[in-house]
């Protein structure tokens, strides 16, 4: 794979650039210059393979330029060891389950592949990295738990004190290990502004080899066409005929991204809906054909609150460029968190399941698509979060309370262990440096 950047100002890069890289130098996201179609005989059979063959199938087509097979097959092992799968609901509507993951959230996808394939190069360059990441929640709990033990890499977490949930929170400080976890008595920002210095300073680029595990890398994007993949083949294996609907929670728009690698790559799909919340600029660009990038704003599912998507850009080139073609492929949706709410009773007072907020959002843009689409389709709405990780949301909202799967719940008998820093730089690097 060779990869561009969005800007046209930087010079193209190998895959191990771009992955240790994160963002070319003239601030643009790295692109890939060509994406195959894979051949029909793949699609024919598709019904048969498991997520990992699919996931190797996908990775020869896409990086069989920059990786050996038998590399292809040991990083796949390495981190696809969990299910995607889809549940029936009700007539017309799966739902994909991300959430069977060490962090029970569809970030785990990534976090383990670019865990895996940086260890792949840092391993044949015998080099040692350490990665710093800024957390509001749930990108934290995954990277932690996909660079937990990983040859090579050390990991740095910076998360805001009394601002992520107990779950979270117990994520990122129990695994210990190659794993560190920041406690800043400041906001998300801070974290944020605290690692973005560190990357400048000269001192510390001098004294380590930094690499950050932000959610624009192009590892974290590949794996998550996996589940597209397999998400077809388990509907197929289903009897399942009617064209496909895929519709994905948003926020900074990687997910849905990925689903049109995966359309690119020739996976039949007759749309996708990038359904928002109260957050929705890309929605209202793809009704208007204007993109209006505003402050976010606070809601329920709050992993979508995002007011200005990084990867919008991808998106849309991805989809086409020009609006009337990205129009073509995805429809846009918004809802609110009162609706949120109604769709969380109503499903599980229907069907007894029971689906975190941003799973609810998703939902809701289905219905909406196919109020405005009428039309026999298989609508799959992908579920990024495990419920538990929203208790307080969802049991409120349920009105009933709800059971925890045991690995969360042991997670919060385990004790916490972070080392509580301010918010000046000078205080963090004497700590990095020490
Ligand atoms: C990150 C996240 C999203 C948004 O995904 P994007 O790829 O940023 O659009 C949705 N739901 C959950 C639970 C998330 O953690």
């Amino acid at each position: 794979m060779i990869l561009y950047s969005t800007e046209h100002k930087s010079p193209n890069v190998s895959l191990e650039e771009a992955i240790f890289r994160g963002l070319p130098p003239d601030n643009g996201l790295y692109m890939p210059t060509d994406i195959k179609s894979l051949p029909a005989s793949f699609f024919e059979t598709i019904q048969d393979r498991s997520l990992p063959e699919i996931a190797i199938a996908v990775c020869e087509n896409l990086l069989g330029d920059s990786l050996s097979s038998a590399e292809i097959k040991q990083i796949i092992e390495q981190s696809m060891t969990f299910e995607a799968p889809i549940v029936s609901l009700e007539p017309g509507v799966e739902v994909l389950e991300l959430f069977h993951g060490p962090s029970m959230a569809f970030k785990d996808f990534g976090a383990r592949f670019m865990a895996a394939i940086m260890s792949h190069y840092l391993l044949k360059s015998k080099r040692e990295i350490r990665i710093l990441v800024a957390t509001s929640g749930d990108t934290g709990g995954a990277v932690a738990q996909g660079f937990y033990n990983t040859p090579g890499i050390s990991v740095t977490i910076l998360y805001p004190t009394g601002k992520v949930s107990d779950i979270q929170e117990k994520q990122l400080t129990t695994l210990g290990g190659n794993v560190t976890a920041l406690e800043i008595d400041g906001t998300f920002d801070d974290c944020q502004r605290l690692v973005k210095q560190a990357f400048l300073d000269d001192e510390l680029r001098s004294a380590f080899d930094l690499a950050s595990a932000n959610s624009i890398n192009i590892s974290r994007l590949i794996p998550q066409s996996f589940y597209y993949f397999a998400a077809y083949a388990q509907a197929k294996k289903k009897g399942l005929n009617a064209p496909i609907v895929f519709s994905v929670p948003s926020g900074n728009f990687g997910n849905l991204s990925a689903g049109l690698m995966a359309f690119k790559m020739g996976l039949p799909v007759q749309a996708f809906v990038a359904s928002c919340n109260e957050n929705h600029p890309v929605a209202d660009y793809l009704r208007s054909g204007e993109y209006k990038p505003v402050a976010s704003v606070e809601t329920l599912s709050n992993a979508m609150d995002v007011g200005s998507p990084s990867n919008f850009i991808r998106m849309r080139l991805l989809a086409g460029d020009e609006w009337s073609n990205v129009r073509e492929t995805v429809k846009g949706y918004f809802t609110n968190d009162q609706k949120t709410q109604q769709i969380m009773s109503d499903v599980y007072t229907r069907t007894g399941y029971v689906m975190c907020p941003h799973t609810a959002v998703g939902y809701d843009g289905l219905q909406q698509y196919k109020a405005e689409y009428p039309g026999d389709v298989t609508g799959i709405v992908l579920s990024t979060a495990h419920y538990a990780k929203f208790l307080p949301t969802v049991e409120g909202t349920l009105g009933v309370s709800v059971p925890v799967p045991a690995r969360l719940a042991e997670l919060l008998d385990k004790t916490k262990k972070s080392i509580p820093m301010g918010t000046d730089f000078e205080g963090f690097k004497v700590y990095l440096l020490q």
